[in-house]
């Protein structure tokens, strides 16, 4: 696959917009109308419970950590505020906070997804609980007789001098940015990052640059509102990525499709696509070999050429639409695609691979052949067009009868 910048930067044009734009209202806070500059002290808090309530609702056990423990992180600054800008307690809490929400944001990341409500999610809360007795046992040193003085002499420590981030704090954000970093990377690349890997990623960066900002309160409030609302902007992606894209193949879905179908004008080439004896495929090789191929034919038909745009359309059905192309642009195209698909030697993982490790070892060490296999399918296209008189959906079935004449003429052929 060529290398495509725009592909790769796309999904940050986002969170560099909201970054930016964070920072540009910053500068122009003093001549904000009043307004709109009250805004500012509720936006925080807005965004983060929106964000824990979302979360809630859909059941992310990821943001759901990241949400709450900005919350904690910004209630406990707030409240230690109250003892005086530059008091101890501030400086305590800021500095447990840029350690202990990077941590956190690990942890999340580690984590497998298994939503908010689960088994044993109880360690959770002991785990919160523990971490805000903690700091606010650290923040009262001095002022009760619980805590002694140690802590002063200890937050003096040069990894742990504040403000601004502290040494130790920073290599924990920059943990956390790395791990976000690296499950935001798209694998494979053909497919996008999913919204909520760049959306945690893009929370550690403005709550780097809230932290090193920490001595001006309003830059440190606006830049933890940036934060929680690149994550929620991140959970809005992802439920619509959800709904419009194929979890197996990547490619957008039926949903997807049928929504595309009323806004294509009057031109438009359109081609139905299956796989060819599939079902047979699957009864030799399992269906999680089938799965794979199904992602690696998927992953050719998202390079289709000429202006076409492919869509799962379900099982192993695709379907491909070019707006603006007549079937006589569109047929060499398909054609080509076809031809693609049926030279495709696809490499799978080997279904029965070995259980016990030491036999696994072995048969890595014969080298890479007995780990997979290779494999090749071919596939039925129909195409048709839109003539007057006969909507998009329409059209598609036509294309529809056009790959039943090319599975009953042979198969692997494109029918029109
Ligand atoms: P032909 O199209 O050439 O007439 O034969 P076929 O065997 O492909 O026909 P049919 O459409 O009847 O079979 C489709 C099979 O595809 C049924 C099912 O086993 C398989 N299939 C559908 N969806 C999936 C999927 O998501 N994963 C896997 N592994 N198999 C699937
Ligand atoms: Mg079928
Ligand atoms: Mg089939």
């Amino acid at each position: 696959m060529q290398f495509d910048p725009y592909r790769l930067a796309r999904p940050l044009l986002a969170p560099l917009t909201i970054l930016i734009g964070t920072a540009l209202l910053l500068a122009a806070a003093p001549s904000l109308p009043p307004s709109l500059s009250a805004i500012g002290p509720v936006l925080p808090w807005i965004a983060m419970l929106t964000g824990v309530g979302l979360s809630v609702l859909f059941n992310r056990g990821r943001t759901f950590i990241a949400f709450l423990s900005l919350l904690a992180a910004y209630a406990g600054i707030e409240l230690a505020r109250s003892a005086g800008a530059q008091s101890f307690p501030v400086i305590a809490v800021f500095t447990a906070v840029t350690i202990l929400v990077p941590a956190n944001i690990l942890f999340a990341l580690v984590y497998a997804e298994r939503g908010v409500y689960q088994h044993r999610n109880y360690r959770w809360w002991l785990i919160a609980v523990a971490e805000t007795v903690a700091v606010s046992w650290v923040a009262s040193a001095g002022n009760n007789p619980l805590s002694g003085t140690a802590w002063k002499d200890l937050l003096d420590h040069w990894l742990l001098v504040a403000p601004p981030t502290p040494a130790l704090g920073r290599v924990m954000i920059a943990a956390a940015l790395v791990a976000a970093v690296w499950r935001a990377w798209p694998d494979p690349p053909a497919h996008k990052p999913r919204p909520l890997d760049v959306g945690m990623a893009s929370l550690v960066v403005a709550f780097f640059i809230a932290c090193e900002w920490f001595s001006s309160p309003g830059a440190f409030s606006a830049f933890i509102a940036a934060a929680a609302i690149l994550l929620l902007m991140a959970l809005m992606q992802e439920s619509h990525r959800l709904a419009f894209h194929d979890e197996l193949t990547g490619l957008p879905g039926r949903r997807a499709l049928e929504e595309r179908l009323p806004g294509l004008g009057p031109v438009c080439a359109m081609a139905m696509i299956d796989v060819d004896h599939f079902k047979k495929f699957n009864d030799t090789h399992g269906h999680a070999t089938g799965d794979q191929v199904l992602r690696l034919v998927a992953a050719r038909l998202a390079m289709v050429q000429g202006g076409g745009t492919a869509y799962r359309y379900g099982g192993e059905e695709f379907a491909v639409l070019f707006p603006g192309r007549s079937v006589d642009q569109a047929f060499g195209t398909l054609e080509e695609l076809r031809a693609a698909i049926e030279g495709y030697r696809m490499k799978v993982r080997s279904d029965d691979r070995p259980r016990d490790s030491e036999s696994g070892s072995q048969q890595r060490n014969d080298g890479d052949e007995s780990q997979y296999k290779v494999l090749s399918v071919t596939v039925s296209i129909g195409v048709a067009q839109r003539e007057p008189g006969l909507n998009a959906a329409q059209a598609l079935r036509v294309a529809d009868q056009a790959l039943y004449r090319a599975k009953q003429a042979g198969r692997n052929r494109v029918s029109r």
